[in-house]
């Protein structure tokens, strides 16, 4: 891997220029995502974990060449539903790699996931729930299970991502022994696996810390697995002062929680391999000074990028025009287009903004695209794809006709 690779992109280094370009070629709300930085980060993740698989979970960031750009540096990828295991197998993973977590499945789910396994050999379903191990048989399913754990402890920045100790997610803990004995007479159980929400901070690992010891401890009663998968959350820094996680010690703390497994160590991260790859770009409609606050409008909204609104997320903001020029920083509210309080960015200070001046939203590439609506009858936004020095869209935008095809009652 490159030695000289930082562990963070910040948003003031990416070239204003080249995304001032983009905006003029492609209109904006633009999401861009840069495919290197994609692999770099990766790169990053193997080389901290040498031993271990690891699986990109898809669902941060589903666009097709970001995909297949992780399949060709030899990823694996973690499906959160079998329409992203169409996905990912379409875009050329191979089935041996490519793993499907059903979390209260409806049976079209566990349907298509069992066809798509037949069809492509070595797939592995993951189960939450003991009566899912159940409908799986009932489908004739006998092929590689992996059994989701609840490991009774949570991290994450938010309470919505803390799933860890949410009895929503897995089998709870002291019932998977013999859960996994029973499963063995209709299935390859292959692994066990945890995600404890998002969220691993450099600052405190000790929920990881336990969460994997525990796995460590429920593989080695079980015994005779390939695999046991520790889940995502690796975090990433959201604001310009906060540091990026150091991967090598989050890496020893996992070895050393885990301790002596015969099994392979598996992580599955989503945020960490793409956020800091992606930007979103918008453009500045209004600038009104009221006497709170001075508010400036932008064209991306909560409908664009959720994770403000459902998550009270900062996400950082540079004003690209103002990149050069003499602009004094001013203290903002940053709000999109959509009628709901909750539709804004919060607060920033940002080099004057004025009308028509270009606004690049930071750490864009997780969980943006991804949870963009119509809400408001909006057309979601387009997506372009950096590669080398080439551009490509990804995603076009959409357009009223996209909003309104699937409306029968004319
Ligand atoms: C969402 C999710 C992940 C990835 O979480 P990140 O915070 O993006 O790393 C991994 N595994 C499972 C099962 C998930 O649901």
């Amino acid at each position: 891997m490159e030695r000289d690779d930082p562990p963070v992109r910040r948003l003031a280094d990416w070239s204003a220029d080249r995304l001032a370009e983009l905006a003029d070629e492609h209109g904006t709300p633009l999401y861009v995502l840069d495919l290197d930085r994609v692999r770099r980060n990766y790169r990053r993740m193997a080389a901290a974990f040498p031993d271990a698989e690891v699986h990109y979970a898809a669902k941060a960031n589903t666009v097709r060449p970001a995909l297949r750009a992780l399949a060709e540096e030899g990823a694996g990828v973690e499906c959160a539903s079998p329409g992203e295991l169409r996905r990912a197998l379409d875009a050329g993973v191979p089935g041996e790699r490519v793993q499907y977590t059903a979390v209260n499945p409806p049976d079209a789910d566990l349907d298509r996931a069992v066809d798509l396994a037949a069809e492509n050999p070595g797939v592995t379903i993951t189960a939450g729930a003991p009566d899912t191990v159940e409908r799986l048989a009932e489908r004739g399913y006998d092929g590689r299970l992996c059994v989701r754990v609840n490991p009774g402890v949570g991290a994450g920045h938010h309470e919505k991502v803390a799933t860890g100790a949410d009895a929503k997610f897995g089998v709870p803990y002291d019932d998977v022994p013999e859960l996994v004995a029973s499963a063995r007479a209709d299935f390859d159980v292959v692994g066990l696996h945890a995600h404890a929400g998002s969220g691993i901070s450099g600052e405190d690992l000790s929920a990881h810390r336990e969460l994997v010891a525990r796995m460590g401890d429920l593989a080695r009663e079980v015994g005779g697995l390939e695999f046991v998968d520790v889940g995502g959350g690796f975090g990433v820094p959201y604001r310009p002062d906060e540091q990026p996680l150091d991967l090598d010690s989050v890496a020893a703390a996992t070895r050393e929680a885990l301790g002596a497994v015969e099994a392979t160590l598996a992580v599955e991260p989503g945020r960490y391999l793409v956020a800091d790859a992606g930007v979103l770009l918008t453009a500045v409609n209004t600038v009104k000074e009221a006497p709170t606050a001075t508010v400036v409008g932008v064209g991306a909204g909560m409908t664009t990028l959720a994770r403000p609104a459902i998550y009270d997320a900062h996400h950082a903001i540079r004003n690209l025009s103002a990149a050069g020029a003499d602009r004094p920083d001013r203290a903002v509210t940053v709000a999109g287009p959509v009628c709901e309080s909750a539709d804004t960015f919060g607060d920033h200070d940002l080099a004057a903004p004025e009308r028509g001046d270009l606004l690049a939203i930071g750490n864009a590439g997780a969980y943006g695209y991804e949870m963009a609506s119509q809400y408001n009858s909006r057309p979601r936004p387009a997506s372009v794809v950096l590669d080398g020095g080439s551009a490509r869209v990804a995603r076009r935008r959409e357009t009223m006709a996209d909003v309104t095809r699937m409306e029968t009652n004319r």
